[in-house]
């Protein structure tokens, strides 16, 4: 038996770049609100049982409980008395400066208001943090504003523009909205302003404002690539509003043949259980990255298994760090330390097999853990950079 967990002092000075996230929220958190962040189900564990019975649950009484001073493997009971005891602040500024994580890229539409902006998360952590915007709120928000269904292009574009100055990149959820069967072709800002009158009709009608026109997210994510930006797509694993079987990376493969020589650069988020194929697109087409986040935290003590699969075929120029973490610091915490773990043990046994040389697996950590990051987002010229060593 190897010894666990993995001697991870390869990754000593090694900077780690979360490259999609969110923020950790600041309140007091029950014991249904922790388990409900625990979960990607939108309802609560049947009577009887409870979402800590599951690899994420039992992750963070190993790892998180010696972070608030309790052994490992405290019951979930003895965890969350013990968080209890400790004011938000500092159960956040504890987990995420244990998480060792530099920077994080910041996605800022999902509850935007609900969590710590990216200023926020850069002092609580003690790293730094830049802003990544959601296209389809981008969307929502020039709506809310108002004006003329025949001005939405041109609006979109200019507002677009408008948060690109302090963000590093663009985020869409089309794979929930509308699938990634979508056609690929760029509509015609005919095509938008005629879908934008029926969605302006809606409104009026009394319809909130939530966009689900396939003409208009697919004009918000061709805007993007006319911005040469980083566009990060949901894909695979999430909560039951996405039909999952409409969320495999290989249906953008039209789309990413369109794309290739824009400028873009596409970031498959999350990917599990299709983190194969996705590594198939970053191995096939220039533009493409992909990760594993979300799938580390939720496959807890499996996860070396699911690294080592979407290091087979992805080019180590491609592979990106991300801990998809909301609302809780746990989840930033395990997710970069499971990660780091994780790619060590995996690289440990190439290493032991005589298939790499410690100087590859320390190279290639490197690039993993934060130099693919800087290169896909330009993030050495990022406008938004906010950073400061201020204590919580
Ligand atoms: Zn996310």
């Amino acid at each position: 038996m190897p010894p666990t967990p993995p001697d991870t002092s390869m990754f000593d000075g090694v900077p780690l770049v979360d490259h999609h996230c969110h923020g950790v929220v600041e309140q007091r958190v029950d014991r249904a609100a922790f388990e409900d962040m625990i979960t990607e189900s939108n309802w609560a564990a049947p009577r009887g049982t409870t979402v800590f019975d599951s690899q994420l649950g039992v992750a963070i009484r190993r790892w998180c409980g010696p972070v608030l001073d309790l052994e490992p493997h405290a019951s979930a009971e003895r965890y969350l008395d013990r968080r209890a005891e400790l004011a938000p602040e500092e159960v956040n500024a504890r987990l995420l400066r244990a998480s060792n994580i530099d920077r994080y890229l910041i996605e800022t539409g999902h509850r935007g208001d609900d969590i710590l902006d990216p200023a926020g998360m850069a002092v609580r952590a003690g790293a730094s943090a830049d802003a990544v915007v959601r296209l389809e709120r981008i969307a929502e928000q020039v709506v809310e504003r108002g004006g003329a269904p025949s001005d939405y292009p041109d609006a979109f574009r200019t507002e677009l523009r408008e948060q690109l100055r302090g963000a590093v990149g663009v985020k869409s959820i089309a794979a929930y909205r509308i699938g990634l069967d979508f056609d690929p072709a760029r509509p015609s800002d005919d095509e938008v302003r005629r879908a934008a009158a029926a969605w302006f009709s809606e409104i009026e009608g009394g319809r909130e404002i939530r966009i689900t026109d396939p003409v208009l997210i697919r004009f918000g994510i061709w805007s993007a690539v006319d911005e040469r930006q980083a566009i990060q797509f949901h894909i695979g694993f999430g909560d039951p509003d996405v039909d999952l079987h409409r969320c495999d990376p290989l249906l953008l493969t039209a789309w990413l043949r369109l794309t290739r020589t824009s400028g873009a650069r596409v970031m498959l988020l999350h990917c599990y259980p299709f983190h194969r194929n996705a590594g198939y697109l970053a191995h096939a087409f220039p533009h493409v990255y992909c990760d594993v986040g979300l799938a580390i935290n939720y496959v807890g003590a499996r996860s070396p298994q699911i690294i080592a699969e979407s290091l087979e075929l992805t080019p180590f120029d491609k592979a990106l760090f991300s801990s998809d973490a909301w609302g809780l610091p746990e989840l930033y915490h395990l997710g970069a330390h499971l990660f780091r773990t994780g790619l060590q043990s995996v690289i440990d046994g190439w290493i032991s097999a005589d298939e790499w040389s410690a100087a590859d697996g320390e190279r290639l950590i490197r690039k993993i853990c934060g130099e693919n990051a800087v290169v896909a987002y330009g993030l050495d010229r990022s406008p938004a950079h906010v950073s400061t060593g201020a204590a919580a």
